[in-house]
């Protein structure tokens, strides 16, 4: 295979005709060869800037070092140092702004896939049955983690591997927050990839309790007081919806993009034999233009509906990846930019029929730097949907804060806790993702957890 050093190996991808009607995986991923090639385009820098946009410090020049050596476990082993979840940052991660944001390769031409190359890592190691390794014998401490996505997984895979008993407790049914229940299927396989990263921390001895509300069924100074934890980290998330407080929001027919998220990915609502119904629109406007929104539309899409993004900016500020703005377009998602929905529209029995709008145009930065939207006087019109989903954004859910004695939130319902460390204002304490900063990535999330990890091994090596 020729390569060409400035151009990335282009990676296959499912039909866009084709995959608009099924929820497969989109990107098909590098075959061993491909992988190779990529891996050669690196120049192997002393001073790795790639590391320093990656927030879990993988040893990038490193693990791809060994990619273009052909021995895929050595990569993998190196990965693992750091990641307990490679497969899915590989697939998921905004590379663009991360590591490959910083690649010297990307000055001149185009910076090396190492979010793809992540990916062949991971997946190679999964089909040839690679596991991380335990590292620490127990040393009899016990820890509670809240909450099960990548704050959390991360947190207790890195505590457990340093010899400590940890037990995470999740309120869902199932395991794997946001990457099992936000992000849709096509873009990350459930059973073939976060099922089998969750397994893999499983096997470093971590206990996944689920259908554990904490808050409800115990709390975190029970946990404390009367169940024998030593430390408790929270990784509980940001996983309530924003509204826009317009008119008719509450119809019939309005979802947020959690809910109609969840049904799809959780409960396999797209499935025909699913026992969980989700209203299939036949014309659907999702309101928002974020990552969520984009998942939220390309599964209406999927369902069958025609999809309608309304975004009161312009294409410039959308905040979604360009790589899923690409993906929704090619699909035959609709882009209604500058528009901004002003009511609901509901028949007589308050099922949704339409959403007002009206054209906005860009006016002075706002704090932000973002360019202000400015409604245009007398503009407004109709779409005619019969579905509206709102993806404006989520905070953390107070049931946490509220019933912690002495643990500090901020205005933004936020818990406050350190960067470096995740120390929180309680004693023995730690947080963080979503939970923390407010709805954000998976990378940060796992940063966070390794944070905590550390500062609870800090903690608890003092005690
Ligand atoms: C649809 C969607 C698409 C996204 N796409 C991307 C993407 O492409 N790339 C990217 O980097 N990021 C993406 N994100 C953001 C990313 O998924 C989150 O930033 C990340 O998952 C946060 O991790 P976390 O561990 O802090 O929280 P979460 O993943 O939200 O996990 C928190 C867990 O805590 C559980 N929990 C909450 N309260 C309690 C309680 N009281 N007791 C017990 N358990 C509790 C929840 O059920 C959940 O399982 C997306 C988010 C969404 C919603």
């Amino acid at each position: 295979m020729e390569v060409d050093v400035m151009k990335k190996v282009p990676v296959k991808e499912q039909d866009p005709k084709v995959r608009a009607t099924n929820f497969e995986e989109v990107c098909l991923g590098y075959t061993a060869e491909e992988a190779k090639c990529e891996a050669s385009r690196c120049i192997n820098c002393k001073n790795a800037q790639c590391m320093k946009g990656c927030p879990v410090s993988i040893n990038i020049p490193g693990f791809v070092e060994q990619v273009k050596n052909d021995d895929f476990e050595a990569a993998y082993k190196i990965i693992s140092e750091s990641s307990a979840l490679p497969a899915v940052c590989g697939r998921v991660c905004p590379q663009e702004s991360q590591c490959e944001g910083k690649c010297i390769r990307g000055i001149k031409g185009e910076a090396i896939s190492i979010g793809k190359l992540e990916r062949f890592v991971a997946d190679w190691a999964r089909e040839n049955g690679i596991k991380p390794e335990k590292t620490a014998a127990p040393n009899g401490k016990k820890v509670a983690v809240i909450g099960s996505g990548p704050a959390g997984l991360t947190c207790a895979g890195d505590l457990a591997k340093l010899g400590y008993d940890v037990t995470i407790f999740e309120a869902l049914h199932k395991a794997g927050g946001v990457l099992v229940y936000g992000i849709p299927e096509f873009r990350l396989p459930k059973d073939a990839v976060v099922a089998k990263e969750i397994e893999n921390v499983k096997a470093l001895g971590v206990k996944i309790e689920t259908d554990v509300v904490i808050g409800k069924s115990t709390t975190v100074d029970q946990l404390m007081e009367d169940e024998g934890f030593d430390a408790v980290f929270i990784g509980s998330g940001a996983g309530l919806p924003k509204f826009m407080g317009i008119p008719g929001e509450n119809s019939n027919g309005v979802f947020s993009a959690n809910e109609y998220l969840t049904r799809s990915n959780l409960m396999k609502a797209f499935n025909e034999d699913s026992n969980t119904p989700i209203m299939r629109g036949k014309k659907v406007a999702v309101v928002g233009g974020g990552n969520v929104a984009m998942d939220a539309a390309r599964t209406a899409l999927r369902l069958g509906a025609e999809v309608h993004i309304v975004y009161r900016r312009s294409e410039a500020e959308l905040p979604a990846r360009v790589e899923e703005v690409h993906h929704a377009k090619e699909e035959g998602v609709i882009f209604d930019l500058l528009t901004n929905p002003t009511q609901i529209l509901a028949d007589e029995n308050g099922w949704v029929k339409g959403i007002e709008c009206i054209r906005m145009e860009l006016g002075e930065p706002d704090a932000s730097g973002r360019r202000r939207p400015v409604e245009v006087a007398g503009s407004e019109f109709v779409i005619d949907v019969d579905t509206v989903i709102m993806s404006l954004g989520t905070s953390p859910n107070p049931l946490i804060s509220s019933t912690t004695k002495g643990l500090e939130i901020n205005g933004r319902k936020c818990i406050v806790a350190s960067e470096d460390l995740g120390k929180t204002s309680k004693d023995g304490v730690y947080a963080g993702g979503d939970a923390v900063t407010g709805a954000a990535t998976v990378i940060l999330a796992m940063g966070a957890g390794k944070a905590g990890a550390k500062g609870i091994h800090e903690y608890l090596s003092n005690k």
